[in-house]
């Protein structure tokens, strides 16, 4: 279940009971319940259907903050601009970027946009799947499937972590990241723990373990 938005005084939104920071309580913004529907139809209108709350995204994957607010409020009448912004700024896996008034999903779109971050610096990313996928992938190369682009974890651990929602044998992939940008393949660093790409070719991707804990 999420966690509740409060908000420190002296350091912003945060999720949780106390502020990591500095320990303070704050002020409450919004509950478990209101913050997981909220959550979920703030990511699920960014990467997926902006049309479907009357929401215009460019294509960059960017939307006016007043203009989802006014989505939102005609779906959720006790919505108050602080719980937008207090679900966007606390946000703990970076789901979003906010710059001015404008805000937009770092990752996880299947709408099409271009994002634009810069070049991932880690020689080496991971990508966890399963058994009956890696087979494909090792022939195949990556490419996404529902989504826009693929994500690669930078870290082993993260990749554990995300095949582990999708099966109970999760096989990590080794990206060679550094030779396949060095061949002009474009990565993107997107947040602390996912990079994006269109596509990877086979040659730049080996197994690194086909046994996990
Ligand atoms: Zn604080």
């Amino acid at each position: 279940m999420e966690k509740p938005i409060r908000r420190c005084e002296e350091h912003g939104y945060f999720r949780g009971e106390r502020c990591q920071r500095c320990g303070s309580e704050g002020t409450f913004i919004l509950g478990r319940e209101k913050t997981y529907r909220l959550g979920r139809v703030v990511s699920g209108s960014l990467r997926h259907f902006p049309d479907e709350i009357g929401l215009k995204v460019d294509s960059s994957g960017w939307a006016g903050v007043d203009a989802l607010f006014h989505a939102l409020e005609k779906r959720y009448g006790w919505i108050k601009m602080r719980h937008l912004v207090g679900l966007i700024k606390s946000d703990e896996k970076g789901r979003y970027e906010m710059s001015g008034s404008k805000v937009r999903a770092r990752y996880a779109h299947s709408i099409n946009v271009n994002l634009d971050y810069p070049p991932n610096k880690l020689s080496t990313l991971y990508y966890g799947t399963s058994e009956e996928e890696a087979d494909m992938i090792l022939s195949a190369g990556l490419k996404p499937i529902k989504q826009r682009y693929v994500h690669l974890s930078k870290t082993y651990k993260k990749s554990v972590e995300a095949a582990s929602a999708h099966t109970d044998r999760p096989i990590i992939l080794k990206i060679d990241a550094g030779e396949a940008q060095k061949d002009e393949i474009e990565i993107m660093s997107a947040t602390d723990e996912i990079a994006l790409v269109e596509e990877i070719p086979p040659k730049y991707i080996k197994i690194v373990s086909a046994k996990v804990a």
